[in-house]
């Protein structure tokens, strides 16, 4: 079972505010890189937020590691796929499914500072708060969780459950369903 802790409805409307907030100090020449793969259900919602508030940013993709199949982070993070844009001097608006211990944002911020990026901001969709190993502060977040674990709107359970149009609680009694 799997039990709804945000309706899509909930989660539309605060990506719409989400998006009203990111207009207010937009910067022309910003590129979005969306964190594969939790973030893309977010991502597709976000942009097209983003669109009625007449934001156009260009969008690139990339994909760490950290995870794996099962729940605890490894903590180390590997680069899987890299963005094939450059960002050197640009405006970065760097866009991930939860922020927890903060190691894969961290690594992806500190990454795109290095390649010369003008400036890296962070868009997340949840935030564990009290679970920070790194450093690092998301400069915008959709809802702050309590220590659960989530899926659903991209979020995985060994790659599972991402279709989910709510985000959900699972259980413990689920995980051994899937193998
Ligand atoms: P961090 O590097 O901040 O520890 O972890 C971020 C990544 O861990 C997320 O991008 C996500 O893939 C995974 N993660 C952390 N908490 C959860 C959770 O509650 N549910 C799911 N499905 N993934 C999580
Ligand atoms: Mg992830």
């Amino acid at each position: 079972m799997i039990d709804v802790l945000y309706s899509k409805e909930a989660i539309d409307r605060r990506i719409q505010e989400m998006a009203q907030e990111l207009a207010k100090d937009w910067k022309d020449n910003t590129i979005l890189i969306a964190l594969l793969k939790g973030s893309f259900v977010f991502t597709a919602d976000l942009i097209r937020a983003l669109y009625t508030v007449g934001v156009s940013p260009q969008i690139d993709f990339m994909t760490l590691s950290s995870y794996g199949e099962g729940m605890e982070s490894s903590g180390s993070i590997v680069i899987q796929k890299d963005i094939t844009d450059t960002v050197s001097g640009r405006q970065v608006l760097l866009v991930d499914d939860i922020l927890e211990s903060g190691r894969t944002l961290a690594l992806a911020k500190q990454l795109l500072l290095e390649r010369g990026a003008a400036q890296v901001k962070v868009a997340v969709m949840l935030e564990k708060p009290g679970k920070r190993v790194m450093d690092i502060q998301a400069d915008i977040v959709g809802f702050v969780i309590s220590d659960v674990f989530v899926v659903g709107f991209g979020l995985d359970y060994a790659n599972y459950y991402r279709e989910l149009p709510f985000i959900g609680v699972l259980k413990e009694a689920d995980y051994d369903t899937i193998t």
